[in-house]
C-alpha cells in the first residue's frame, strides 16, 4: 500500500537524507528545501529518465540550459510583469493570506473561519533582482519564474546553431522561482523549484494534432517510465483558457488527499514567438500580443519549400521534477507487516530510480580478508557506471538491511567467513527480503540484470 499521508514520506525524507528544510538552523525559510544526499541521487534518475526520452532518443529536440537571472524585458513582452499574479485576500480577524483560488471555502479563512475577508487583490509572483552596483535597489532583473520563456528567447540562437524543419523542440531542464503566497505539500509548492520543460515548435495547422500527440506521450512516460499505476492519474482540461490558449490541461496525480497537478500540457499557439518578434506586423498573429519596441530578433521560421516565413505554434509540457519525486516516493512508500508485532518501512522503488543500487557489507569489520574482498566487489561495481555504490562501514547487519530499505536499495551484498572458504556473497532482494548466496564472480552479471529494470 502507497504512503496514506504525505506525513509519512515527509518524515523519511528528513531521517534518511533525502530532503531537509531550507536554512533549517535559523528556523528555516517558506517554500525553500535541500536536497540531501539520497534526494539529490533520486532527483539525477528522475531527470536522466526525461532527457533520455525528450533528447537522447529523438531526433527532433534538442537541449538548453538558460540562465535563471533574466533581463526585465523578458517578463514584460512575456505578459509576466502585468499579469503574472494570483489573487491574495487576507483574513481581516486573523491575518491570515491566503490564494484565493486555492481555498477551501473562498467565503472563509482557511485558518481560522472567520467570514471578514479583503477582496481579492493581484499578487506579483515573480521575484525582482536589483543587478549591478548602478541598480541602488531597483528591480532591473527577474529571476525566471519558468523555464519556458529562457527558451523561447532561444529559438533563433538553436535553430540558427542546429538547423531543424519543423515540428521540432527545445528542452529545458532547470531551476524556477516564484514567491508563491503560501508554499504548501512540502515540495508540493515551493518558491524555489525545478522544472522540466519542452517547447515544441509546429507548423500552425498541426497544432492540434501535436497536442495530442504530447498529451498521450507525456502520460505514457509517466506511466511507463516512473512506473505510476495509470489509474492514479488523469488528465484535467483547464476550464478557463489564458486568452492565447487554444487548448491547455494538468496531468494530475491522485495524491493521498485528492487530484492535483505534476505536468501542464498547453497549446499555446503563435503567442510566445510572436510576443519577443521584432517587426510583429510583418506577421498574421492568431494571439493577441504586446507591441514589442524592444527585441533585436525575429523569431520566425522560413520553410524551404513553400519559401514562406511565419511564427510557428508551441505545444509545451511542462513538468515540476520535485513533484515528480514526490509521486515516485509516495508509490514506492510501504509500511510492512512481518508478524511479531514487527515491520519495516520500505521504499519499493524501481531499480534504476534508487539512489543507492546495491550495498556491500562485511560482515565483520576486523578481518582483512573480508574487508579487502568487499573493496573489491565495491571497486567492480563502481566500474560499471551504473550509479551509487555504498560501502558499509557501521551498524549491524540488521541496521543496514533496515536502512537500505527506507532508502529503497534494490540489493545488499554480505561478505563473509564463507566467501573467503568457498567464493560466495550473500546477495539479498530489498522487495521480497530473499536472500541468496551466489559468486563472487557472478555478482557484476546479477546486479546490472535487476539495476536496469
Ligand atoms: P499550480 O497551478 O500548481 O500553481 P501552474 O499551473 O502554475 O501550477 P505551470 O506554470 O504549468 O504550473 O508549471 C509547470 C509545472 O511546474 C507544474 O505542473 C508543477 O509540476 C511545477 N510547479 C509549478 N509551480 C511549482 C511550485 N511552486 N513548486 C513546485 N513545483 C511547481
Amino acid at each position: 500500500m502507497p504512503a496514506k499521508s504525505i506525513n509519512d514520506i515527509v518524515a523519511l525524507c528528513k531521517r534518511r537524507g533525502f530532503i531537509f528544510t531550507g536554512s533549517e538552523i535559523y528556523g528555516g525559510l517558506g517554500g525553500a528545501y535541500d536536497y540531501g544526499p539520497y534526494g539529490i541521487e533520486m532527483m539525477r534518475n528522475i531527470r536522466n529518465a526525461w532527457w533520455n526520452a525528450m533528447i537522447y532518443s529523438r531526433n527532433d529536440i534538442e537541449g538548453l540550459d538558460a540562465s535563471v537571472i533574466t533581463n526585465r524585458l523578458m517578463w514584460k513582452y512575456s505578459g509576466h510583469e502585468g499579469s503574472f499574479s494570483d489573487p491574495l485576500v487576507e483574513c481581516k480577524k486573523c491575518g491570515a493570506r491566503m490564494r484565493q483560488d486555492k481555498m477551501k471555502d473562498p467565503t472563509k479563512c482557511d485558518n481560522c473561519g472567520s467570514t471578514d475577508i479583503t477582496e481579492p487583490r493581484a499578487y506579483q509572483l515573480m521575484m525582482g533582482l536589483s543587478i549591478g552596483a548602478t541598480a541602488d535597489g531597483e528591480i532591473n532583473a527577474y529571476l525566471r519564474p519558468e523555464t519556458a520563456t529562457t527558451t523561447y528567447v532561444n529559438f533563433k540562437n538553436v535553430l540558427d546553431a542546429k538547423p531543424h524543419k519543423l515540428p521540432f523542440g527545445i528542452a529545458q531542464i532547470g531551476k524556477s522561482f516564484r514567491n508563491e503566497i503560501s508554499p504548501r505539500g512540502f515540495v508540493f509548492r515551493m518558491r524555489e523549484f525545478e522544472q522540466a520543460e519542452m517547447q515544441y515548435f509546429v507548423k500552425p495547422d498541426e497544432d492540434e494534432q501535436y497536442f495530442e500527440y504530447w498529451k498521450k506521450t507525456r502520460i505514457d512516460w509517466w506511466i511507463n517510465v516512473l512506473g505510476i499505476p495509470a489509474e492514479k492519474l488523469r488528465f484535467q482540461p483547464h476550464e478557463k483558457l489564458a486568452h492565447y490558449a487554444k487548448a491547455a490541461g494538468d496531468i494530475e496525480y491522485k495524491f493521498p488527499d485528492g487530484f492535483d497537478e505534476v505536468e501542464g500540457i498547453h497549446n499555446r499557439q503563435d503567442f510566445d514567438l510572436g510576443s519577443h518578434t521584432k517587426g510583429q506586423s510583418e506577421f498574421k498573429l492568431a494571439a493577441k500580443v504586446m507591441e514589442n519596441k524592444d527585441s533585436t530578433t525575429k523569431l520566425s521560421y522560413s520553410d524551404a519549400q513553400t519559401g514562406e516565413n511565419f511564427i510557428p505554434y508551441v505545444i509545451e509540457t511542462a513538468m515540476g521534477t520535485n513533484r515528480a519525486m514526490l509521486t515516485v516516493m509516495l508509490e514506492a512508500y510501504e509500511e510492512e507487516d512481518l508478524g511479531d508485532g514487527k515491520t519495516r518501512t520500505v521504499l519499493k522503488l524501481k531499480p534504476w530510480l534508487a539512489p543507492v543500487k546495491a550495498a556491500v557489507i562485511p560482515l565483520v569489520r576486523n578481518v582483512p580478508e573480508i574487508v579487502d574482498m568487499s573493496n573489491k566487489i565495491v571497486d567492480d561495481l563502481r566500474k560499471l557506471g551504473i550509479g551509487k555504490i555504498e560501502l558499509e562501514n557501521s551498524g549491524n547487519i540488521g541496521k543496514n538491511y533496515r536502512r537500505h530499505d527506507e532508502i529503497g536499495t534494490p540489493l545488499c551484498i554480505t561478505v563473509d567467513h564463507q566467501t573467503l572458504e568457498d567464493g560466495t556473497v550473500t546477495m539479498r532482494h530489498r522487495d521480497s527480503m530473499e536472500q541468496e548466496r551466489i559468486k563472487v564472480d557472478d555478482i557484476v552479471k546479477k546486479v546490472l540484470e535487476i539495476v536496469n529494470q
